[in-house]
């Protein structure tokens, strides 16, 4: 009998249920016994929602993040974190955000560094080592989780983080290397598998995504000693892997480790599922990965059957079927969804419809395709209107995007001529200020949008409420002194949605959410259909917002790979020629922007890095696209204009070059929370451009101090030139409140006059 199952289900509730409560927490409106029945009853939803499943996930719900839950799970809590006690609720959201529920007002901590789980738009909270990390092991969450999963299915499969996922995910905060901590981390992991066997639990998913980079040599015989240490702990392990297939290194290291049984992309990794078949033992379980846990996509599930019979029926006793990764990253139910176009509605599938698919994918092999012949049929019948239908294709925009292969794209002069441009242009003071785009979304901004939505306020009434937004961002900003306005970005509920909405070729789904970090969530817009830009899509709020002041207001746009990893896209073109496309409708509003008299525009890419394919082999193609695309939006900017772009949430030493190659003429860049890590990018390589290193960590409601702030500008003027640097936050301020941002931001332009006068006093 084919197995069928699930590596884990969304957390953040269908209508975000865990998102209000949790932020309701921690304002203290809420209790912590209702935080913790909210937890009960999504899971129950979950278990529901994945009743056919033949073996139920426990453990992978959160209240923030799986990753923190296994920092605790280990007893890896950073001692500035522990020392200032409470309980382990209390620990676990100060490492989250810098502030635990208890905290009294004044006391602060660095939260944990916060980044993107492999290839998705997850944010994951990174764990700490240094030499003298110890673990400890502390189960009773997770034991508690199964216990309350067997009451809903007998059959339960808890899913931990493996131990060397767990290292390559974490950050040594001294130069420890990672794998020396091994010795102390494996018993832990054992003493958590022998709970688990005493417990008669019989399966373990052990996730290890790791497995799916290249790894050299010492962290593949790690994986060795490790497996095999973990070999006789009384369960058995799944190990799993996810977002990728496996290199010939990763293939054969992994299907001789001493587990049970593999679980295997076989989406992404389909290329190398041959390989994966014939090299797996015969007395493994072999999983595959056949539904897409990265899209939205209906699975073609008769060309899934064409291929997968056959597996079948050489492993019948062996071969289990899961999506390809947890479903974390696709949205809850289509069935909410009433007012996508029901063609395209017909093309699509949500987590509770993949799981369905898995379904029908399990009986017609079990049974035979004739007994789910309905399902097939309709399948089918949708995914030929798909392929052919009018609502996808746009020759006009075809034409244009295949242009691209022949040329260049570049602005008219270098960056050295066109700062003199605009420097005389804008007459900006050294270290100018300015914020990223976002102010806060205030609850009138939130109620006007949901208002103006259901038709209870008219168009009017809703523009000028987002107008009245934009007065009072500038009047603040005029205040605070700062250099460079934004219009707060008010209507604006997603960077990403809104340009969605104003451009052809995307659909929105209305409950689409998906987990962004904590309890932020995104609903990506879906990508069906080619793309056009039929009206300017920024440009009235920009110029009602620069004609209230006589300080140069910035534009801001999402740039075209961000829209693009940001989006559900089409699994029926490269994503390049998407990307492309995406490209040249802004470059239709840059030209817009302009004309319309706006010195500065911004165009975003915080999203650019998330974008690297997981193998670095493949690293040059897609940054090559990248980079032209965003070229593709700015080239034909006047000298005079000055682009801006912006980076956050990520690494950016590795791929500094081609951040470089943007030709930005300025980037805002996320660095407050790695202590400017940023700055050794600059050992080696000198950014050409100007550039502003967030000094104010804007997930953490603290209020930076000017001597922090200016310590971290006095870092960043020894490797870069005092006319280039710009003084910023890490990123927007919508999530922020205004009594936090206007003291943050007050502070913020007392360093950069402090920064002027310290550079006065030296040139006199
Ligand atoms: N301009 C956007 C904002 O300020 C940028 C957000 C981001 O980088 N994620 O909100
Ligand atoms: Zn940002």
């Amino acid at each position: 009998m084919t197995i069928i199952h699930n590596l884990g289900f969304p957390r953040i509730g269908k209508k975000r249920e865990l998102k209000s409560m949790l932020e309701a927490y921690w304002k203290k409106n809420e209790t912590e016994e209702a935080l913790l029945e909210t937890g009960r009853n999504l899971r129950a939803e979950h278990y529901a929602y994945q009743n056919d499943i033949d073996l139920l996930p426990a453990g992978d719900f959160s209240f923030y993040d799986q990753v923190l839950d296994m920092s605790f799970l280990l007893g890896n809590i950073p001692s500035r974190i522990k020392k200032a006690g409470g309980d382990l609720l209390d620990q676990y959201f100060r490492l989250a955000r810098g502030r635990g529920v208890n905290d009294t007002g004044n006391a602060t901590f660095f939260a944990g560094e916060m980044t993107k789980w492999f290839d998705t738009n997850y944010h994951y909270i990174v764990p700490e080592f240094t030499k003298d990390t110890e673990f400890s092991l502390n189960a009773q969450n997770l034991l508690d989780r199964i216990k309350e999963a067997r009451q809903h299915n007998g059959n339960v499969k808890p899913v931990i983080i493996g131990p060397l996922t767990y290292l390559f995910l974490g950050k040594s905060k001294d130069d420890t290397n990672k794998l020396d901590l091994l010795e102390k981390l494996v018993p832990v992991y054992k003493a958590l598998l022998k709970e688990m066997a005493s417990r008669n639990i019989e399966w373990v998913q052990i996730d290890e995504p790791a497995l799916v980079t290249e790894l050299n040599a010492s962290w593949r015989e790690a994986y060795q000693s490790t497996y095999h240490a973990l070999a006789d702990s009384g369960v058995k392990l799944l190990l799993t892997t996810y977002f990728g297939g496996l290199d010939a290194d990763n293939l054969e290291l992994a299907t001789c480790l001493p587990v049970d049984g593999i679980h295997y992309d076989a989406v992404r990794g389909k290329e190398n599922l041959s390989d994966f078949l014939a090299k797996t033992p015969s007395n493994k379980v072999i999983s595959l990965g056949v539904i897409d846990g990265r899209n939205v996509w209906k699975t073609d599930l008769n060309a899934l059957l064409d291929w997968l019979e056959p597996i079948y029926n050489n492993n019948k006793d062996r071969l289990w079927l899961a999506p390809s990764c947890s479903l974390l990253h696709t949205p809850y139910d289509l069935s909410f969804e009433e007012k996508i176009d029901p063609e395209i509605k017909s093309w699509l599938a949500f987590a509770v419809q993949k799981l369905d698919e898995l379904k029908t994918i399990k009986f017609a092999l079990q049974y035979g395709r004739e007994t789910v012949k309905k399902a097939l049929d309709a399948n089918k019948a949708a995914c030929d209107l798909r392929r052919s239908s009018k609502k996808v294709h746009n020759e006009a925009v075809k034409k244009r995007t295949e242009a691209v292969l022949q040329q260049e794209f570049s602005r008219q002069n270098p960056y050295h001529v066109r700062i003199e441009k605009q420097r005389a242009v804008l007459n900006l003071p050294d270290f100018p200020t300015t914020t990223i785009g976002s102010f806060p979304q205030t609850s009138d901004i939130r109620t006007a949008r949901r208002d103006f939505k259901k038709g209870l306020i008219t168009e009017a009434e809703y523009n000028e409420t987002m107008q009245d937004s934009i007065r009072y961002c500038v009047e603040r900003q005029e205040e605070i002194g700062i250099d460079v306005f934004v219009h707060g970005e008010a209507e604006r509920n997603d960077m990403v949605e809104y340009f969605g909405e104003r451009l052809d070729g995307y659909v929105f789904s209305g409950y689409g959410w998906v987990q962004s970090y904590g309890s932020r969530c995104v609903k990506p817009p879906i990508i069906f259909g080619d793309i056009a830009r039929p009206l300017p899509m920024t440009v009235e709020w920009s110029v009602f917002a620069q004609n209230l002041t006589k300080k140069p207001m910035k534009a801001m746009l999402t740039g075209p790979v961000t829209i693009l990893n940001w989006s559900f896209v089409r699994d029926d073109q490269p994503r390049r020629e998407t990307c492309y496309q995406l490209a040249f409708a802004l470059q239709d509003e840059v030209k817009d922007l302009e004309k319309a008299g706006l010195k500065i525009i911004q165009i975003d890419e915080p999203a650019l890095r998330e974008g690297l394919p997981l193998h670095q082999s493949e690293w040059d193609e897609y940054l090559n696209w990248a980079v032209k695309s965003f070229r593709i939006s700015t080239c034909q900017a006047a000298d005079e204009t000055q682009i801006h772009t912006h980076m956050c949430y990520s690494e950016f030493n590795d791929i500094i070059q081609e951040i470089a190659d943007l030709d930005a003429d300025v980037i805002t860049i996320e660095t407050s929370r790695s202590d400017m890590e940023l700055l050794d990018a600059f050992d080696d390589f000198a950014y050409p451009n100007d550039i502003g290193p967030g000094v104010y960590d804007i997930h953490s409601p603290n209020i930076p101090e000017i001597k922090s702030m200016k310590n971290l500008m006095d870092k960043a003027c020894e490797k870069i030139p005092a006319e280039r640097l710009w003084i910023n936050p890490d990123c927007g301020l919508k999530t922020r409140k205004w009594d936090e941002v206007i003291p943050s931001l007050k502070n913020m332009v007392t360093v950069a006059s402090l920064l002027r006068e310290a550079r006065n006093n030296k040139a006199a």
